[in-house]
């Protein structure tokens, strides 16, 4: 399922004191099974444009249309739940929404509101909950008990039982660990090659683009300034110091390196590149 943004624009309270105009003239498309990733400063406006994607907010202006429904200013709120089953999006610290007694009761309160049995509900509790790498000891725990890193793991558990074609994602590795980052990346990495989910990721951390996204679009001020692949976007790294936005490390590692005489040819944007990179470098040195 593709979803396609048409000269969207979207106001928060409209003609009032309070008006906030958020996104101006959107223009994007992401893909059926693809990894996109979404940059830009706080206020720029990526979590509104994320509400978008499964209409939980309707365009200004302009049109979003996802798989085959066209959403417009006028589209009727009646009949959403649909989108809402195949785009499942998890908010920033997802973990303040958990509220049942139990994990197995949270994961299920989705399925069960769209009509899954107390029976059937608990399977897919218990096979989410092994897709977000913990056991099924947890399904009769408190979610309260648990760790940040493990509720949040619920939390997201409870997006995925669900069962979405395209899973969103609003800075999920906020406030975690290194480790932790590093793992729930992969639990996403795995979800993406294994289950062909479309992912879209909002991130400050311009490794995980790298790494992880096919295609990035770029936010600032309500507005998408630049889109493309990684490695074309990440080439032009005075631009990127310029927006304030970070260099990957790899990339800014291979830019100390060239001060010593180490010359590349394309810019290396993770440390498996670098790595190469420097590798053929010695060999060439050896002959
Ligand atoms: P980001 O996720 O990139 O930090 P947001 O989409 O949250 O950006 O915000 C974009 C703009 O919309 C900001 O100017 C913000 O203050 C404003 N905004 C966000 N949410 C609301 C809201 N509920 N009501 C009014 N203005 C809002
Ligand atoms: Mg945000």
């Amino acid at each position: 399922m593709d979803i396609r943004f048409e000269q969207v624009d979207f106001t928060y309270q409209p003609n009032t004191p309070f008006e906030q105009h958020a996104l101006f003239d959107i223009n994007l498309t992401i893909k059926d099974g693809s990894y996109s990733a979404i940059v830009g400063h706080t206020g720029s406006g990526k979590s509104t444009l994320l509400q978008h994607l499964n209409a939980l907010v309707k365009p200004t202006k302009g049109t979003v249309t996802i798989g085959d429904r066209v959403i417009t200013p006028e589209t009727d709120n009646k009949n959403l739940k649909p989108i809402r089953k195949k785009v499942g999006i998890v908010f920033q610290f997802p973990e303040a929404q958990l509220f049942e007694e139990t994990v197995a009761k949270d994961i299920a309160f989705g399925p069960q509101n769209f009509g899954a049995s107390e029976e059937e509900g608990r399977k897919l509790a218990e096979e989410m909950l092994g897709l977000v790498g913990m056991d099924e000891s947890y399904l009769d725990r408190s979610p309260f008990e648990l760790s940040g890193g493990q509720m949040r793991r619920v939390a997201i558990a409870g997006v995925l039982a669900m069962e979405p074609e395209v899973l969103v994602l609003d800075e999920p590795t906020a406030g975690l660990d290194p480790q932790g980052r590093k793992e729930m990346m992969e639990m996403f990495q795995h979800l993406h090659e294994n289950r062909g989910m479309t992912i879209v990721l909002v991130t400050h951390l311009m490794d995980d683009v790298a790494n992880y996204a096919d295609q990035v679009f770029v936010m600032e001020k309500g507005q998408v300034i630049k889109t493309g692949k990684p490695s074309d976007v990440f080439q032009d790294t005075q631009w990127l110091k310029k927006k304030q936005l970070g260099v990957p490390t790899a990339a800014a590692f291979a830019e100390k390196l060239s001060e010593k005489g180490f010359s590349t040819d394309q810019l290396p944007l993770t440390a498996n590149q670098l790595a190469d990179q420097i590798l053929n470098a010695k060999a060439g040195e050896a002959q």
